[in-house]
């Protein structure tokens, strides 16, 4: 169904599409900062309260049309608030909102799914619909601050990254859009440095984060050190195995001189014993980077996160070769809010 011009929604336009919109439109080019400024510092998108935009503009204002909406909440977990939230076309995404004392990190999704399905990850198990336009990936912040504002809470979120459900390099143009869109100083004015883009390995856009070369922190989740183990958890590996996959990455940090970090998620007996500790130091010798050593939260039955012990012998062994590393323990597991357990419902 083709959408009348009378419905067109400008809240959906970046800041320079609202611009280019609003003077094609014959209206003022300042008036794009008036509207921005109420999405995004007062929250508020409901055009009748937009009381210094005159009306044949708020004409184009329809919240009701085809935006992103809250479904559920679980809230249950003290660290982690998990959300359901539904796109106009019904699919379901989750998001979390983490809270880190001080500060919030919001965990967006990028996809209805995940075709990469690596093994253990819950929303690998779930069909894959499609990829998350720029605009639905930066609502899930308008969404989360909008939540976090009804429930009386003013701590700000610092960090937005794009870890929730699904690969955001299947659209490296669309993911970085979403990242300029989340920095832009027309509307959130984010730090470039506090928002990441985690990939599981699409060279393609790896190497278009090189070429651009802005300050988002790219995250890549190794999670293996050899082809043949990497192969059998995360099949991407087939297409762009650890040497072009690494190479990649030697690019991006010799193009950007920007450090990169591996996620690591560590499965017991799998991939967390000293040998494959030792292999690791070797995989990444040379590359400016961070490992993020992340003990598997349960999503599919069959792994199972390593023994404290061995988490401490890995990491320590990582530290000794001179490789920054530090462990994540993801919040929210307990809510199915954790890294690799999102799967679009609860
Ligand atoms: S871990 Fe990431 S890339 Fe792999 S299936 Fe899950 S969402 Fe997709």
């Amino acid at each position: 169904m083709e959408i009348q011009e009378e419905k067109y929604n400008i809240l959906k336009l970046d800041p320079d599409q609202l611009e280019s919109f609003l003077i094609q439109h014959g209206f003022k080019k300042f008036r794009a900062s008036q509207i921005n400024n109420w999405i995004w510092n007062k929250k508020i998108i409901d055009p009748d309260k937009m009381t210094n935009i005159p009306a044949e503009i708020r004409n184009y204002i329809n919240p009701d049309q085809g935006l992103p909406l809250i479904k559920k909440v679980n809230n249950s977990d003290p660290e982690a608030v998990l959300i359901l939230v539904e796109l106009q076309d019904k699919n379901l995404i989750e998001m979390v909102i983490i809270d880190k004392e001080n500060h919030y990190t919001l965990c967006v999704s990028t996809g209805v799914g995940c075709p990469l399905k690596c093994k253990f990850c819950a929303t690998g198990k779930m069909p894959y619909k499609r990829q998350l336009t720029s605009f639905e990936i930066i609502w899930q912040m308008w969404l989360a601050q909008h939540y976090l504002i009804s429930q009386g809470e003013f701590k700000n979120i610092r960090n937005v990254v794009m870890m929730g459900m699904g690969e955001p390099f299947l659209d490296p143009q669309g993911a970085v859009h979403a990242a300029q869109w989340l920095a832009d100083k027309r509307s959130l004015n984010m730090g470039q440095r506090r928002i990441t883009i985690s990939t599981a390995g699409v060279v393609p856009g790896i190497n278009y984060m090189a070429k651009i070369n802005r300050q988002f922190r790219l995250a890549v989740s190794l999670n293996a050190v050899s082809d043949r183990m990497r192969r059998e958890l995360m099949p991407v590996n087939k297409k762009w195995n650890l040497d072009k996959l690494l190479g990649a990455v030697r690019h991006y940090v010799e193009a950007t001189n920007r450090a990169v970090t591996f996620e690591y998620v560590m499965l017991k007996s799998i991939n967390d014993q000293p040998e494959h500790a030792a292999q690791l130091i070797k995989l990444i010798r040379g590359i400016k980077c961070k490992v993020n050593l992340i003990p598997y939260n349960q999503a599919v039955e069959y792994f199972q996160p390593p023994t404290p012990d061995n988490l401490d012998r890995f990491q320590n062994k990582l530290k000794k070769a001179g490789v920054e590393t530090t462990v994540r323990l993801s919040s929210g597991k307990n809510i199915k809010a954790g890294c690799g357990q999102l799967a679009g419902e609860f």
